[in-house]
């Protein structure tokens, strides 16, 4: 899970731009994961959250990504996107927990 504790603090400063660029590392290296299993050779290009792309446009190298994430910041939805996918991720663990328990419980 992607610590995004970094995304409320000043743009300027180093523990931004270390969580900006860790957090663009992540991506890069979850993608040519991906890309090596699909054997694609095509260029490491990642979406970018920061607020004028929101996620949407065209994707970009990691330095391209970083330079906006520092100079415009992330967009606040993206960010609740990314919080809404790990509740979403625990509420379905709960609910898988809920039904192995009234599974039990009617056996
Ligand atoms: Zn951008």
């Amino acid at each position: 899970m992607m610590d995004k504790a970094w995304v409320y603090l000043p743009r300027a400063s180093s523990e931004y731009q270390q969580g900006a660029k860790n957090f663009i590392d992540t991506a890069i290296k979850n993608l040519k994961k991906r890309k090596e299993k699909e054997n694609l050779n095509e260029p490491i290009e990642i979406s970018c959250p920061c607020i004028d792309c929101r996620n949407t446009a065209d994707l970009h190298p990691g330095s391209i990504v970083y330079e906006h994430l520092v100079r415009r910041g992330m967009d606040l939805l993206t960010l609740l996107g990314f919080f809404m996918e790990k509740t979403l991720a625990l509420l379905h663990k709960y609910i898988k927990v809920l039904k192995c328990l009234i599974h039990i419980r009617c056996m």
